[in-house]
């Protein structure tokens, strides 16, 4: 083999090498890739996930213009570069093949709502359907100030169908009515995903994909003045970002134009209460925000 055979053959595999590093899971090339995984953080909301197979490589590489083996020898190609770090999660992209959305954009709340549900049906759109019990809509006051953005139902959610109603249920109880001096009923709660991930496992980056526009369509409807994300697949998720949530709590964000105040997770306080202290100033923030 000629040296200039060789340095070709290099080249390609450089390349090939350099594609490959930029595929996520999802399939789809990703925006970024930085160096932390983009759900790193000190924060655990859930039990860390079993153990996932790797992803089986392409069966091929795509095919490069210009580069097919039977082409003549060229010049080789200068080397790819490492994709730009930047923070944005591989999740913060639009779905691949996003279906329409047939919730009216204006219209009386309840009515939006009655066909956010029916949208979303018997849903089968991500792994989770076989092993969930009930969907967890969410629920409260659909013209409500504050929304709370929860991570994904746990067991006792997923039996009765109904958001935040466990352990950490009841200390968000405390967190809206002893913090924000509201009655519960008057927020309205919501999840990332709707579905039990099995053995309360972190969501995963289809699953969240899937759910991602019902949780849009929420929002929509109750149009809040303020998000509060619970912990930090909602923060992540709200805010567009792969900042583990102790650096993005405590400080206003932006979600299409509403603020978006990110603090722990309830389970998180449960087994860390020294935290609490840091959720009751992030509250401080929200009341003086609305000025209460
Ligand atoms: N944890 C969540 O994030 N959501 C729930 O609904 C319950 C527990």
């Amino acid at each position: 083999m000629s040296d200039e055979e060789r340095t070709l053959i290099a080249a390609e595999l450089r390349e090939r090498l350099a594609w490959l590093s930029g595929l996520t899971d999802v399939g789809v090339p990703r925006p970024v890739a930085g160096a932390a995984p983009p759900m790193a953080s000190p924060e655990p909301v859930a039990p860390a996930p079993a153990a996932r197979p790797a992803a089986p490589p392409p069966a091929a590489a795509p095919p490069r213009p210009g580069r097919a083996s039977t082409e003549p020898a060229a010049p080789a190609p200068a080397p790819r570069r490492a994709p730009a770090r930047s923070a944005t999660p591989e999740w913060a992209v639009p779905a691949a093949a996003a279906e329409p959305c047939p919730v009216p954009a204006t219209g009386e709340p309840e009515a939006r709502l009655a066909a956010l549900v029916d949208w979303i049906g018997d849903c089968r759109r991500c792994a989770l359907a076989p092993t969930r019990t009930k969907i967890v809509y969410g629920q409260g006051n659909l013209h409500a100030e504050i929304m709370f953005v929860g991570e994904a139902p746990g067991a006792d959610e997923d039996e009765q169908g109904l958001a935040f109603v466990g352990r950490a249920g009841q200390l968000l109880t405390d967190i809206i009515e002893k913090g924000l001096k509201v009655p519960r009923p008057e927020v309205f709660i919501a999840n990332v995903i709707k579905c039990r991930p099995p053995g309360n496992r972190n969501p995963e980056t289809a699953e969240i994909l899937a759910c991602q526009p019902f949780l849009e369509q929420q929002i929509e409807i109750v149009k809040p003045k303020v998000l509060i994300g619970l912990g930090k697949f909602a923060g992540q998720w709200l805010l567009k970002t792969a900042e583990p949530i102790s650096r993005i709590r405590g400080r206003f964000g932006d979600y299409r134009g509403i603020p978006v105040m990110p603090t722990f997770h309830p389970a998180y306080l449960l087994r860390n209460p020294s935290a609490k202290k840091d959720v009751w100033e992030d509250l401080k923030l929200v009341l003086r925000h609305l000025g209460r």
